[in-house]
């Protein structure tokens, strides 16, 4: 069930950790991304708003900055003219001079080359006669059409400067008669047009109608591949917003534009200077530097999801890396045989499954073995020369194991194998290649051919168990095949069950006794509880026919609690009459001892009973006890401590050694009917029988005798000192109202 547990657990994880995890982790780190970049770009967009908004609006208020500077200069010009026009209304008045020549001669006298004054006709006169033409000058045009204006970048005729000029009509009784300029050099016109934008981050250009500019900020990102700013910003990449402004500069529309220049995003806000003919006024600014906290948050921001996104990714990894680790373990746990280092009965099972299942016109073979000898050669030799030959079983065999065959220890020294090819001669030489020098290892082997590769796996090793099982013990037979004929035991195992459970409900099993007595003065000295199925037709059933299935199905242990209640009652009622009673011995199951509460159990029910522990026997055959050696010790402490004897059943029957006696702290041995069985060498086992009574006696053990059949025998235990005989030669078993007798008797006659 833990291995299944585990098992389970790994499966889920796997598919958990392996499929589910990395994708939710994909789709939290790009849900997370692809929303963080959305806020972002909301957040952009409204600062790119605002950004819209302040510059359109700086624009507006840097517009109105230079309007103002520029129509004070061309103001002044105005009242220069205003004066001049008074003073020629007085000096016509006078009657001097015409109109005309008024103007000239005020020209001659104060024109400069900065102000000057120019006739209808164009002509701007100097002192000392020098004339100067400006009637094919644009800004002379407008200004004698009663436009003031500012002229477009001019070279000066004078110096070959870049200049302005500003020109206003000069009116004279509601009549322009000419104009005055005034010369505003680059300089000059730079300072009134330039303002700090975006603290000196930003940048200005003026530009006519056509594009061309007429100045620009002296900052260094205004650098200008050729005069035009139209054409600069399409070759920079910008097409759409080149063709935008140029639509709204055409139709003296305000505008805003986005754009990128040499890598970098810059906004730029538009406007007509209304009151200048023809002049435009453009506000850039670099997008970070219109809301530079803005653009830190959102640095910021990324930088938050960049660090969340590696601090989620890589502790997300780091417990990917940890649970594959524990997974890894798990794994080694549930698939790894700590004793063999190969594959546990679990990884057998799911590769068996796949192979069986990827390879369906395949035939397969399940062998299942164990080595028949194996827990005397660790209790001869110890656990880790037990464990290295189970590791060297493992590993001669999977040596010589193809592809699509499996080898792994189910547990103690069963072992199971898949094979495709399961042939005697294959199967001779994959046991005897693990032959060892040391000892001689016995096998015996199930082979359970598949028919069917969806039958349950464990069912086709239980088959070819029960093959294994029914060559145990069995000389020079090594492997046997699962036939029908299992079938039929099985389904007859089955009947059986379902009979005995049957059974016990009705309570048909009943105690039979069996007289141990004294040879030497035919005292009775104790009996032994042996159970009879009395069917209710009345037919009665020996135990060889119900005991193995019943360890097999753990019935037994019901049953042996029943019989060990039947003696009780039956002591109890000898008590109660007050007669002296003698010891009964109860035979008991190895399955007992797997139960932690066994102890707890008998005593109950002793207690219950009320009668005393010593007249009760705990008989436990002698591959019980070796099998498990490790809990006896325990075992057979808390018995005594709690007053009961223990025997040991069978004794000689199994590997058990002479030896072994000496560590084991029993109370009676009970010598296996087989000992006194005709034997080749009579002589022979004489002696081993004499050494055993000698053995038990030196060691304070009791010695019974079973199987006393003939005479010779009794001369034998004579012979030998053993005093105690259980056998047919006395009496055999009886029912309880015979006992009775006998035991009111006191002995066999
Ligand atoms: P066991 O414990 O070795 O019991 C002795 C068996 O030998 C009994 O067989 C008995 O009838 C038989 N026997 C006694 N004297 C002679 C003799 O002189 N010659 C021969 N050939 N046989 C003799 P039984 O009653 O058929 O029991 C067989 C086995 O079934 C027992 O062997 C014991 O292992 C088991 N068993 C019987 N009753 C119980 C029980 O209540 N619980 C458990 N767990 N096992 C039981
Ligand atoms: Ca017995």
């Amino acid at each position: 069930v833990y291995y299944q547990i585990i098992i389970a657990m790994i499966a889920v994880s796997n598919i958990f950790f392996k499929n589910i995890l990395p994708i939710f982790m994909v789709f939290i780190n790009l849900a997370l991304s692809v929303s963080v970049v959305f806020l972002m770009r909301y957040v952009q967009n409204l600062l790119n708003s605002d950004v819209k908004i302040n510059l359109v609006e700086i624009v507006t208020q840097n517009k109105d900055a230079i309007t103002s500077r520029l129509m004070m200069n061309v103001n002044s010009l105005d009242i220069t003219a205003n004066k001049l026009s008074d003073r020629l209304k007085a000096e016509e008045s006078s009657g001097k001079l015409k109109t005309q020549d008024l103007i000239e001669q005020y020209a001659k006298e104060n024109n400069t080359d900065d102000l000057f004054t120019a006739n209808r006709d164009g002509m701007a006169l100097f002192d000392g006669g020098r004339k100067l033409d400006i009637s094919g000058r644009h800004y002379f045009r407008l200004a004698i059409d009663g436009i003031p204006n500012i002229s477009d970048k001019l070279i000066s005729r004078i110096n070959g400067d870049e200049v302005f000029v500003i020109s206003v009509p000069l009116s004279y009784n509601g009549e322009i008669v000419g104009t005055i300029q005034k010369v505003i050099t680059f300089e000059e016109m730079y300072k009134i047009c330039s303002l700090s934008i975006f603290s000196s981050q930003g940048y200005m250009y003026v530009i006519n109608r056509e594009g061309y500019v007429i100045l620009h900020s002296a900052h260094p990102k205004c650098e200008q591949k050729s005069d035009n700013y139209f054409r600069d910003l399409y070759g920079a990449g910008n097409p759409k917003a080149s063709e935008q402004m140029k639509r709204d500069i055409r139709n003296n529309r305000n505008g805003f534009i986005e754009t990128t220049i040499a890598g970098r995003e810059i906004f730029s806000a538009y406007t007509p200077i209304e009151k200048i003919h023809d002049w435009y006024l453009i506000t850039s600014v670099p997008n970070n530097a219109v809301s530079p906290n803005g653009n830190t948050v959102i640095s910021i921001f990324y930088f938050i999801l960049f660090v969340i996104v590696v601090i989620f990714t890589s502790s997300l990894t780091y417990f990917l890396w940890y649970k594959n680790k524990q997974r890894a373990q798990l794994e080694k746990i549930a698939f790894v045989d700590t004793v063999t280092l190969g594959d546990t009965y679990n990884k057998f099972l799911v590769d068996a499954q796949g192979i069986l299942t990827q390879c369906p016109h395949k035939k397969f073979h399940i062998i299942k073995f164990d080595i028949d000898n194996f827990k005397y050669i660790n209790n001869f030799y110890g656990f880790e020369f037990g464990d290295r030959i189970l590791r060297k079983i493992n590993e001669s065999i999977s040596q010589q194991l193809n592809v699509h065959e499996l080898i792994a220890r189910i547990y103690s020294d069963h072992f199971v194998i898949l094979l495709e090819n399961a042939a005697e001669e294959r199967l001779n030489a994959l046991l005897s290649s693990i032959e060892n020098e040391e000892i001689t290892l016995y096998f015996s082997a199930g082979i359970y051919s598949v028919t069917d590769s969806t039958e349950s796996i464990n069912l086709m090793v239980d088959k070819a168990g029960t093959a294994a099982r029914s060559i145990k013990g069995v000389l020079n037979k090594k492997f046997a095949y699962y036939t029908n004929k299992f079938e039929q035991i099985t389904i007859h195992n089955e009947q059986l069950k379902r009979a005995v459970k049957q059974a016990l409900k009705n309570d048909e099993f009943i105690p039979y006794y069996q007289p141990k007595v004294d040879i030497n003065s035919g005292i009775l000295v104790g009996g032994e509880a042996l159970v009879r199925w009395k069917t209710r037709e009345g037919k009665f059933i020996f135990p060889n026919e119900f005991i193995p299935m019943c360890e097999q199905t753990g019935l037994i242990v019901e049953l042996d609690m029943i019989m060990y209640e039947k003696v009780l009652k039956f002591l109890k009622s000898f008590l109660e009459q007050g007669l002296a009673c003698v010891p009964i011995s109860v035979n008991f199951s190895r399955l007992h001892l797997m139960d932690s509460d066994f102890l707890s159990k008998i005593v109950k029910k002793q207690c219950e009973y009320g009668v005393p522990a010593h007249l009760i026997e705990i008989e436990l055959t002698e591959s019980a006890i070796f099998d498990n050696i490790d809990t006896i010790y325990a075992f057979t402490r808390k018995m005594h401590a709690n007053g009961f004897a223990i025997a040991m059943d069978d004794f000689g029957s199994g590997y058990s050694s002479l030896n072994m006696l000496k560590d084991i702290p029993i109370d009676v041995l009970k010598i296996d009917k087989g000992f006194l069985s005709e034997a080749a060498d009579n002589n022979r086992r004489n002696i081993i029988f004499s050494s055993i009574a000698d053995m038990a006696r030196k060691l304070n053990i009791k010695v019974v005798v079973e199987g006393v059949e003939h005479l010779e025998n009794v001369r034998l235990m004579k012979e030998c000192g053993c005093s105690i005989a259980q056998g047919y030669y006395f009496a055999k078993p009886m029912d309880e109202e015979s006992f009775r007798n006998v035991f009111k008797e006191g002995r066999i006659c």
